[in-house]
């Protein structure tokens, strides 16, 4: 049986040219960049043509760039990175304690882990924290941050997409707000960057996060983009190695592979994007009219080009992602780390979701490999697997 694989928000295979591009860093040009000698200078000269690539993917210049282990790396530093370049050493002092300016960040309820466990991090060290709810649709009110917002404010982060709804957030208003209360704005475009174009200068914002495997390049590698001014400490105190910005021997052949990802993103991005829109409403459309008592989770119009989400009553996901499974059908229910725990996701909940529509849930995220026939697959495999499951709900007799 061919497998289906729906899951591009959780990783996307590597692009084949994309593993070409990086077999030569691991045999014939495998010096260290930092290496005067012309075996270094070879690596040295791929990492900045990566870094020129992943610019011009998101409108950047080539030295606001830099090169991480990875979204979770680049999300910690810019969080991280701005807090504690901004804090008042000697505000756990008393006496000093009124001098402690810019320790309050902002962001929001529905951002991945990466940001969330993040910011839990700096509220038990003394930060104050504000996480902005969101709407039914998922979606962050300026309104909201205009009020949350003070001279305190160091930095807001907002995410661009959310990985499990793809909601696509107002970033270009919301980092208005934060620059004119003299704050940073952080985001994690981790599911955008790739896959809807992106120009930071357009957006305003000015830190953003990229992970290479989820735009077709390689796992272990990423980016955070640092507009040019912008005070943080270093995240990885070592070598001088990004501007003495993160120490460590830069991972050649994945950033070569990270830039090759960026490079083939930057051509083929218009059509695949009206591509997967076509197929992502046509699943949506079919789900709704197969099978009843379903909702779809997230915003109908501002979302990724790629996301179905949807919470189908009665049923529970986990039970209808082992169905789907032995169909050799891959998918999600919430996001990739709370469908191992019992824990309803966050995301959901936020919305204003029940415990049950929650864990009812079945996230579909399609990619450069998805095709018609795989969202016929679907259809023929998940209304029979809801009928089977409804027949032995005790929700659905109850009711
Ligand atoms: C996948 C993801 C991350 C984490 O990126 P890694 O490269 O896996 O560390 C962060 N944020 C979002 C929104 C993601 O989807």
């Amino acid at each position: 049986m061919k497998r289906v694989y729906l899951d591009y928000a959780a990783t996307t295979p590597t692009h084949p040219d994309v593993v070409r591009a990086m077999l030569p860093y691991f045999t014939d040009s495998f010096g260290n960049p930092s290496s005067i000698y012309s075996y270094g200078q070879e690596a040295k000269g791929a990492i900045e043509e990566a870094r020129e690539k992943v610019a011009a993917l998101i409108g950047a210049r080539e030295d606001e760039i830099v090169f991480t282990s990875g979204g979770t790396e680049a999300d910690n530093f810019a969080i991280k990175g701005t807090a504690f370049a901004h804090r008042n050493e000697f505000a756990h002092q008393n006496e000093f304690a009124h001098q402690n300016k810019r320790n309050h960040i902002i962001t929001s309820a529905i951002e991945h882990h990466a940001v969330l466990e993040t910011c839990h991090f700096l509220e038990r060290r003394g930060f104050s924290l504000t996480y902005l709810p969101v709407d039914e649709y998922g979606l962050v009110d300026p309104a909201g941050l205009k009020e949350a917002i003070t001279d305190n404010t160091v930095l807001v982060s907002i995410m661009h997409a959310n990985n499990e709804i793809g909601t696509i957030q107002p970033i270009k208003e919301l980092a208005v707000i934060a620059r004119e209360a003299g704050a940073y704005f952080h985001t994690d475009a981790v599911q955008t960057v790739g896959h809807i174009p992106i120009s930071v200068d357009e957006l305003g914002v000015d830190l953003l996060s990229i992970s290479a495997h989820k735009l077709y390049g390689p796992k272990g590698v990423g980016a955070l983009y640092i507009r040019k001014g912008t005070k943080l400490v270093p995240f990885m105190h070592g070598g001088g190695q990004e501007r003495n910005r993160r120490g460590s021997t830069e991972n050649v052949p994945a950033i070569t592979g990270f830039g090759k990802a960026a490079e083939i993103a930057r051509q083929e991005m218009p059509e695949e994007g009206s591509r997967l829109t076509i197929l992502r409403d046509c699943l949506i459309k079919r789900i709704f009219k197969q099978i009843e008592d379903t909702r779809l989770n997230g915003h109908p119009v501002n979302r990724l080009p790629n996301n179905v989400n949807v919470s189908i009553s009665y049923v529970e996901g986990e039970s209808m992602l082992l169905n789907l499974d032995l169909e050799a059908i891959c998918a999600s229910t919430g996001s990739a780390c709370s469908s191992s725990s019992l824990e309803a996701s966050h995301v959901l909940l936020a919305l204003g979701l029940a415990h049950e529509q929650a864990h009812s849930s079945l996230r579909f995220t399609m990619g450069k490999w998805t095709t018609e026939e795989d969202v016929d697959r679907v259809m023929e495999t998940l209304p029979q697997i809801v009928a089977k499951l409804r027949a032995m709900s005790p929700l659905l007799k109850s009711r």
